[in-house]
C-alpha cells in the first residue's frame, strides 16, 4: 500500500483512526512528520474480542489508565499505543497539494460546505482551476461540490481531486488523489506525478519560433536569388548559403539548416 493509498483511506473514512489498526505505521509515521497526518488523541471506542460475543465498547480513562469495561471480564486494559489514533490535516493537504502544482490564488478554508479550492494554474489557454472534496460518492456529495462551484468564478478548466469516488460533474475532470500525486520515500513530501495540462486536455502554447516568424523573409530571399541566377544547385547547399546569409542579420533568433531546406523545397515546388 502506497502513502497516497494511506492517505486516501482515511480521508475516505471521514473520521480519526488507530494507528495500530493501519496496515503500514512506517508510513504513517511519515505522514504525520509532514504535517500531512495529525495527532488525534485516542480513539473512541474498542470492539472486544475476549468474550463470547464481540461487542463495542467505549474506550475510558480509569484510575490512571486506558481500558474499556467489558460484561463478563470487568475492566480491560489497554495500552496506549494500542489504541493512539490520527486524523487528516486537511489544511495542510490543501496547502501541500498547492505547492506540488505550483498555483496561485489558493484558499485555507473550504469555499462551502467540504469543498476546497486548491488553487490556479497559470496556462496560455485560461487558468486550470483546482479544487478538493474528499469524496464523491453520491449524490449528497455532489450536490455539495456544486453548490460550493457555483460560488466560484466560471472556468474553462476544472480539476476535481477526490480521495475516494468521482460521480461525473459537466464541465469538469475527475481525478483520485493516486492518480496525479505520489509521496516519494526520499522524503520531498507530496508530489504531482502528472502534466496538468495534458490531463486536462489544455492545448499545446503556439509555437513561437524563429521559423515562422521568418518564414516570409527566407521565402523572399531564396526567391531573389532563384530570379537572379545565384542560388546554387543542390538543395542542401543552396539552404546552407542562404543560412549563411540570414545569419549575416539581425538575430538573436535564426532558423535551423532543416528549416532553411524546407523553405528551398517549398520555393522549388512552387
Ligand atoms: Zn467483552
Amino acid at each position: 500500500m502506497s502513502a497516497v493509498d494511506l492517505l486516501a483511506g482515511i480521508i475516505a473514512e471521514g473520521t480519526k483512526v488507530s494507528v495500530a489498526s493501519l496496515q503500514n505505521p512506517q508510513i504513517a509515521r511519515s505522514l504525520l512528520k509532514h504535517g500531512l497526518l495529525r495527532d488525534a488523541g485516542v480513539i473512541g471506542s474498542v470492539v472486544c474480542l475476549d468474550c463470547d460475543e464481540p461487542h463495542a465498547a467505549p474506550v475510558v480513562f480509569d484510575t490512571g489508565e486506558y481500558g474499556y469495561y467489558c460484561p463478563i471480564n470487568g475492566f480491560v486494559s489497554l495500552a496506549r499505543e494500542e489504541i493512539v489514533a490520527v486524523d487528516v490535516n486537511l489544511p495542510s493537504l490543501i496547502n501541500r497539494l498547492a505547492d506540488a502544482f505550483g498555483c496561485r490564488r489558493r484558499k485555507s478554508t473550504p469555499i462551502h460546505g467540504n469543498t476546497w479550492r486548491v488553487g490556479a494554474v497559470h496556462t496560455d489557454h485560461g487558468d486550470v482551476m483546482i479544487y478538493f472534496h474528499p469524496r464523491l460518492a453520491n449524490e449528497f456529495d455532489a450536490r455539495d461540490l456544486m453548490d460550493a462551484l457555483g460560488r466560484e468564478m466560471a472556468s474553462r478548466w476544472r480539476l476535481i481531486i477526490t480521495a475516494q469516488g468521482r460521480l461525473p460533474t459537466t464541465g469538469a475532470t475527475h481525478v483520485e488523489l493516486y492518480e496525479i500525486t505520489a509521496f516519494p520515500e526520499n522524503g520531498e513530501g507530496l508530489v504531482s506525478i502528472v502534466d496538468l495540462r495534458k490531463i486536462m486536455g489544455v492545448p499545446e502554447s503556439p509555437k513561437t519560433g524563429a521559423p515562422n516568424r521568418f518564414g516570409e523573409k527566407i521565402m523572399a530571399l531564396i526567391r531573389s536569388r532563384i530570379a537572379d541566377g545565384t542560388a546554387l544547385p543542390g538543395r542542401n547547399e543552396e539552404a546552407k548559403a542562404v543560412l549563411t546569409l540570414i545569419r549575416q542579420g539581425p538575430g538573436p533568433d535564426f532558423p535551423t539548416l532543416t528549416t532553411v531546406k524546407g523553405y528551398v523545397s517549398k520555393a522549388r515546388a512552387g
